[in-house]
């Protein structure tokens, strides 16, 4: 039987690959609805011939990668748990120490090496992919030094969750997705906070703006806005890549705006201004709070199905996932597998919400600068560093971006310039 279940899973994996494949690369049409040629969306009026089929071609293949890649994690998780690999994990961890703990930190090492091992080829070729179209411009070493923080980070982070949650889960069979949920409450707000001061400074370097004369029109722009000045940041990104960005990041007085230097190197003066207005508008109106209060929503409801899902699979099929108890720390592989895929059902709904924040900052940020070319400019140039397309597919839409599509923020823009010219 179980062997029956795992050739499913493959076959299912397969067929959805195709169906994705089949999807991207035949059946979802990326050109221009009429009314839009020749507008300043029109890739083709700001693209030369090579970056138009460059950008379509990237695209394509990167978003089948983002499309394999989850469920991918699901069947390895799945398969893991079904060819006992699990069990095995838990033995060899219960052999290498007496200590109840320990052996759950030997237990998650195992399964974390096993999951980075099986999925390292997809991120190598996401990695060598933009490498080949000059968006990364990372080394080899450097992009592995990364992925080395990576993996120790989540099993860091993991390795704190986990003893917690199955204690738990022992301790209280009915509730300990409550009680889980109410603890994840002030670890989730105590890493939001430490993220910008511990977390991203062991990827890269954060100093205050370089460039004094630009920092000058920054600081004005962010006094209109009321930001004290001390929250403004620069990263150096050019040594990795090639592509621009902005972001807002922190809570509390860890609360910044932080600028990639490949930004305030390829863009003029009144295109970043525009940019950091956008960015001024997350912070203003506090859009990390209401994300974290949506995802701590979420996450309740996430741990519930969790908690319900996993006495259903365990009850269901625990011969052949070979999982006696759900709270035996080798259901493991159940839990993140379960989560994953909530969260990927999750992500249409948390997408639509972060597009309707961004939205919002376009619509702040012109109104702030009032200078529709630059912002237009730097759209454009947006997307030419990225090389992301101008109208993705619905799917890719509604499961990938939480930013609207270049075409939905440049006719945003232009619609902006008429009614401003027509005043
Ligand atoms: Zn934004």
């Amino acid at each position: 039987m179980a062997r029956k279940m795992g050739v499913y899973a493959v076959v299912g994996y397969i067929l959805y690959g195709l169906f994705f494949y089949w999807y991207l690369f035949y059946f979802a049409d990326t050109s221009l609805p009429f009314e839009y040629e020749g507008s300043k969306a029109d890739p083709t009026t700001f693209l030369n011939g090579r970056e138009l089929m460059l950008t379509e071609e990237y695209s394509k293949i990167r978003n089948l990668l983002f499309f394999l890649s989850t469920p991918l994690e699901w069947l390895i998780y799945f398969l893991v748990l079904l060819f006992g690999l699990s069990k095995a994990f838990k033995r060899w961890a219960e052999d290498s120490s007496k200590y109840k703990l320990l052996q759950k930190a030997i237990y998650l090492l195992w399964l974390s090496i096993f999951a980075y091992v099986a999925t390292f080829p997809l991120s190598y070729i996401s990695y060598s992919l933009a490498k080949t179209y000059n968006i990364s411009t990372q080394t080899f070493a450097a992009w592995m030094k990364d992925e080395v923080i990576d993996f120790w980070l989540n099993f860091g982070t993991w390795l704190i969750i986990v003893p917690v949650l199955y204690w738990l889960m022992k301790k209280s069979k009915k509730r300990w997705w409550l009680y889980g949920w109410l603890l994840s409450i002030p670890f989730t707000l105590f890493m939001m906070y430490l993220q910008p001061v511990v977390i991203d400074p062991l990827y890269n370097d954060f100093y205050p703006l370089k460039n004094k004369e630009l920092e000058t029109k920054i600081l004005a722009l962010a006094d209109k806005a009321e930001i004290p000045a001390r929250h403004v940041f620069e990263v150096n990104k050019s040594d990795e890549t090639n592509a621009l960005n902005a972001y807002v990041t922190g809570i509390g007085s860890n609360a910044r705006i932080v600028l990639w230097d490949t930004t305030l190197n390829k863009l003029n003066d009144n295109q970043i201004l525009f940019i950091m207005a956008h960015e001024m508008c997350h912070y203003v109106e506090k859009h990390i709070y209401f994300g974290i209060a949506g995802y701590l929503l979420i996450s309740l409801l996430g741990l519930y199905l969790t908690y319900r899902i996993m006495n259903l699979a365990t009850r269901r099929w625990g011969k052949e996932l070979k999982i006696s108890d759900a709270s035996d720390i080798s259901s493991l592989p159940l839990f993140f597998m379960i989560l994953s895929m909530l969260l990927f059902a999750a992500s249409p709904f948390t997408n639509f919400t972060s597009r309707y924040q961004e939205t919002r900052a376009d619509k702040y940020a012109i109104e702030m600068t009032k200078n529709p070319e630059a912002a237009i400019t730097s759209f454009q140039e947006l997307t030419r560093s990225g090389l992301s397309q101008v109208n993705p597919p619905l799917l890719v839409k509604i499961f990938r971006y939480t930013h609207p599509s270049m075409l939905d923020r440049i006719s945003m823009l232009e619609e902006y310039e008429v009614k401003e010219r027509n005043k």
